[in-house]
């Protein structure tokens, strides 16, 4: 019997599209669907799903279901539950594929439950052998990859981001609101909706400096806050010279641990840096296609958390540092603090002579 796929997202809060992993997720879903010859049911949920079907409607889905409605525009865990249920339940699909956003890692194990499934999180990639599906993720701090097939239906997955190429519409002349999408009706009881967002705190985008979108990850490491040449420290340079950098290359900001730590040790600090930017073994393992070290010495603890960072270069003064033994492909011998205030007076002149500043392609 021919297998059924369901790729269920939701529309973003701060628009109408869906978040950019949901299209990796499609992309996933299509491969799967064309391996398996499955079919595909794209299912969407939120306020308005007419611009987020629009740009699916040529994923070649038989059918675009959505739950849609005011009561669905913002993340809350009663409607949200109700919405993803009443979507899988009119799909009855074998497999439903979400991307690990924030808003379904809270809900999606719940409708697994109630569907009477089984749920995976953090899945990183998705396979057809022999007919059957093979999902794998990594366990113990990116040091075991488990494959993992299951026999119980439906089978929930949530996919990371930055683990599939997005899918993208191949059609141009679509006319809004030309999907055919089928309203599946949910009627919340009152309390559901008992919990209301009443407004968004995030720091402000110019202290942002984690970007999991971003083509670079840029390191900075103990070295920044250490004595230079002259004998003294020198982080009222660094400060600027690391934050110009993030601004005009859109790169997103890892730390050492040394460096964090210093934060809680009240010494001389970079300001922006937190522990949440700690890349290693027992920080973060972020994927970004390139990586930039900058006064980080490049010791195995940290360089583990460099997995998934595909092209790696690192700036510092010891030749004879971790990343000149193997742990990155280009080593730049040279004072940071020089070889950054060259590259911002780089990117400084491109953005006067090109009118679109593209800080993804840094
Ligand atoms: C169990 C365990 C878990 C750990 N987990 C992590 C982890 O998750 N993440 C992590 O980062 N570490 C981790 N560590 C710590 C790790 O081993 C290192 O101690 C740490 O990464 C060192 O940080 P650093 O390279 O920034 O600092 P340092 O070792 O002090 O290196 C500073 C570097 O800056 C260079 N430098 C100084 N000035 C300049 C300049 N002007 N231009 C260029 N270069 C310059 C120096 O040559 C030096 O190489 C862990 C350790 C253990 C034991």
């Amino acid at each position: 019997m021919s297998q059924s796929i369901l790729f269920l997202a939701h529309v973003s809060e701060a628009g109408n599209t869906l978040p950019k992993s949901s299209y990796e997720v499609l992309g996933a879903a299509l491969e799967l669907t064309k391996q398996l010859g499955a079919r595909l049911t794209i299912g969407l949920i939120g306020e308005d799903v007419s611009a987020a079907a629009q740009t699916v409607a040529s994923a070649g889905a038989e059918r675009i279901l959505a739950v849609a409605g005011p009561d669905f525009s913002t993340a809350r865990y009663a409607s949200d539950a109700a919405a993803a249920e009443a979507i899988c339940r009119s799909a009855a699909a074998d497999l439903i594929l979400a991307p690990a956003t924030s808003r379904f890692m809270r809900v999606l194990a719940g409708v697994a439950h109630r569907l009477n499934g089984c749920v995976d999180t953090h899945v990183t990639s998705l396979e057809a052998v022999e007919g059957d599906v093979r999902a794998t993720r990594w366990h113990y701090r990116q040091r075991i990859e488990a494959v993992i097939r299951r026999d119980a239906r439906p089978w929930l997955v949530l996919l990371e981001s930055g683990c599939h190429a997005a899918w993208v519409t191949r059609e141009t002349t679509g006319t809004p609101g030309a999907a055919r999408v089928e309203q599946i009706p949910v009627i919340l009881p009152k309390v559901a909706a008992r919990t209301a967002v009443s407004g968004i705190r995030a720091p402000k985008s110019d202290v942002q400096t984690i970007r999991p979108d971003a083509s670079l990850l840029f390191v900075a490491g103990a070295g920044w806050t250490k004595k230079q040449a002259d004998g003294k420290t020198h982080v009222e340079q660094a400060e600027p010279l690391i934050l110009d950098f993030l601004r005009t290359s859109g790169a997103s900001l890892g730390g050492s641990k040394s460096l964090v730590d210093q934060t809680g040790e009240s010494q001389a600090v970079l300001g922006f840096m937190t522990h949440l930017n700690q890349v290693g073994q027992t920080g973060s393992t972020p994927r970004h296609p390139k990586g930039l070290s900058t006064c980080c010495h490049g010791e195995e603890p940290h360089v583990v958390g460099w997995r998934f960072i595909n092209e790696r270069r690192a700036v510092n003064l010891d030749p004879n540092c971790g990343w000149a033994r193997g742990k990155a492909d280009v080593l730049y011998v040279a004072d940071a603090f020089e070889v950054l205030a060259k590259l911002n007076a780089l990117l400084a002149q491109r953005s006067r002579t090109s009118p679109e500043p593209a800080p993804q392609e840094a």
